[in-house]
Order: structure tokens, then C-alpha cells, then sequence
């Protein structure tokens, strides 16, 4: 690409990228917002802008998600960094925070425990709109860790620990209020894993045995171990499992058990709540 103006290389690089991508990584580039561009868009980019830039674009048209390619991504009302190491964040996973809110009191102190954390999004989202409550957050990944330690710093969180360990492994005797979780859940043939931006993802992240359900089996049979008495647990899962994991959920006892439809109206989360027999 020769040097030119925003309009000249957002036209050139639509001819193989997306449009709203290309703008994305222009932004990027330029560090600017989407206001910039469309004020400016006669403002001529200098050689090493346009260079950084056309890397971007041949990058993003061989698949590479725009999210590791900017290093970042919104959910919720923040903004998370993300690498390779974590799952980019999903608009549809911001019903298992907008569902954990609704079950944790404004002012109360509450323990979450968030399984397989990632970038910390779910966590830190949910930390920052309970101040009062502590959030524990485990995933099994050390990058993926050091990712959420970042985020939690950047975002100036500090009512969340965060801990390298297999699910609940690391948590002996503690119990917690509510249980949350986006674990992997995509069967591990679905030809999904290999298209689109699935495939630059970790694949321990995303798909998991058992046709998808192998984690999910085990969190719903082992959270009962570390819930208070009438403590929450709340699972995000795929377009098909909402049926398979209310089963689960009442094999293990937990009652007032229901499925959420998402933005797309897909169950899209399931959860009960867990009463022991007295
Ligand atoms: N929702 C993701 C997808 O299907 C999967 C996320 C997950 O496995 N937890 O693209």
C-alpha cells in the first residue's frame, strides 16, 4: 500500500477486509477513535502508519480475529486486553454477568468464584459492579492468568484473587455465595473449530469432550461441594445443552433450576440454586 489518506486506505484495505475491521485497525494504528477518522478523512498517513497498517490488513484477510490483532476488546462497559493465550470475549457471555448481577446484592458482601476466567472479563466485570463482594478467579492457564492480572490492574480492580489451578482444585473448604462460568463447551469434532476466528483461539478454551459437555459435567457435579446453602451456580453453554444441563443440575439437587435465552434468543445460560436437604 503507498502512503495516502484515511479514505484512500480504508478503500484499499475493504477490497480484502472487512469494513468495520478495517476501522478498527485503523483506530489502532492512527491510536485515534472513530470520530478521527470520519473528521479527518483527508489527513494523509505517513509511511511507517501505512506499513503497520497494510501488515494489519494482510493479517486480518489470512483470518487473524481483530481483537489479537489489536490487542483488546469491549465487553460489557470495559475494555480488556486479549492475546492468543485467552477466548475473546463474546457479546453472549455478557448475560451470565448481566444474570450473576441480578443475584448479588448491591451492598452486600458476597463470594464469587468465576471458573476458567480467561482475560478476567466475567470476574472483573462482575468486581467492579459489586465493590463489596470478592471475587475469586481460577483458570488453568498461567498466560491466561497473567492476562487477567493485567486487566484487573489496569481496570483498578482489587477485590479479586486470581489463581492458576484446574477448576476447583486449588479451593479446599472454601464455600461461595455464586459459581459462574463460560468453561469450554464446543464438541471437540464440531467443524465450527475450524473456521472463522475459532481457529486462531485456544483450543482448550473452547471445545472439551464428552460432545461438549465433559466440563460442564464437571463443575455442576462438583460446585455443590462449595456453595453455601442456597448458593448459585450459573453456566454459560451452547445452542444445544441448555436441556443437558438442567438435568445435571437437578441430578445434583440444585432447585429453582431455569434457562436464559441470549440477545439471539438461545438458551444460552443455565443455573439452579443449591438447597441442601435439612
Ligand atoms: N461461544 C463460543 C463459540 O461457540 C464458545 C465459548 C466457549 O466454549 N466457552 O464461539
Amino acid at each position: 500500500m503507498q502512503p495516502g489518506t484515511i479514505t484512500q486506505a480504508l478503500t484499499s484495505a475493504c477490497r480484502g477486509i472487512d469494513r468495520v475491521d478495517a476501522r478498527l485497525l485503523l483506530q489502532h494504528v492512527l491510536d485515534v477513535e472513530h470520530a478521527f477518522l470520519l473528521t479527518h478523512p483527508d489527513k494523509v498517513l505517513t509511511s511507517q502508519q501505512t506499513d503497520e497498517f497494510s501488515r494489519l490488513v494482510k493479517r486480518r484477510s489470512e483470518g487473524m480475529p481483530v481483537a489479537y490483532l489489536i490487542g483488546r476488546r469491549d465487553f460489557y462497559d470495559l475494555t480488556f486486553k486479549v492475546t492468543e493465550a485467552v477466548l475473546i470475549p463474546r457479546p453472549e457471555t455478557e448475560l451470565l454477568v448481566e444474570l450473576a448481577l441480578k443475584l448479588i446484592p448491591d451492598n452486600q458482601f458476597c463470594k464469587v468464584l468465576d471458573l476458567g476466567t480467561g482475560s478476567g472479563a466475567i470476574a472483573i466485570t462482575i468486581a467492579k459492579h459489586r465493590p463489596q463482594s470478592q471475587i475469586t478467579a481460577i483458570d488453568l492457564s498461567s498466560e491466561a492468568i497473567s492476562v487477567s492480572r493485567w486487566n484487573t490492574a489496569n481496570l483498578e480492580v482489587n477485590n479479586i484473587s486470581l489463581r492458576t489451578g484446574s477448576w476447583f482444585d486449588e479451593l479446599s473448604g472454601e464455600k461461595f455465595d455464586l459459581i459462574v462460568s463460560n468453561p469450554p463447551y464446543v464438541a471437540e469434532n464440531d467443524p465450527h473449530l475450524q473456521q472463522g476466528d475459532l481457529r486462531f483461539e485456544p483450543q482448550m478454551a473452547l471445545s472439551t469432550g464428552n460432545n461438549g459437555l465433559a466440563c460442564i459435567r464437571h463443575i455442576i457435579a462438583t460446585a455443590p461441594d462449595y456453595l453455601v446453602n442456597n448458593g448459585w451456580l450459573l453456566l454459560e453453554h451452547g445452542y444445544d445443552q441448555a436441556a443437558a444441563c438442567r438435568r445435571l443440575l437437578g441430578d445434583r439437587d440444585f432447585s429453582n433450576i431455569c434457562s436464559y435465552p441470549d440477545l439471539a434468543g438461545i438458551m444460552r445460560v443455565s443455573g439452579g440454586q443449591l438447597n441442601f436437604i435439612m
